[in-house]
């Protein structure tokens, strides 16, 4: 898999559908076929990124 974001593959399992990009420091969720994707702020709180991305970019291609 790789991150919807920076396209890398540096990424992480931290949950049983849940994933980090270590290079952009961004949560991925996996729902069904589709990521959701959050940034974590310093107090440790999660903001939606979905709104940056098309349904299609958040599709799980793996
Ligand atoms: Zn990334």
């Amino acid at each position: 898999m790789h991150c919807p974001n920076c396209k890398g593959k540096n990424i992480g399992k931290i949950g049983n559908q849940q994933f980090y990009c270590w290079n952009c420091f961004i949560e991925l969720s996996l729902l069904g076929d589709v990521l959701d994707l959050h940034q974590v702020e310093q107090d440790g709180s999660l903001s939606s990124l979905n709104d940056l991305f098309s349904e299609d970019e958040r599709k799980a291609s793996w």
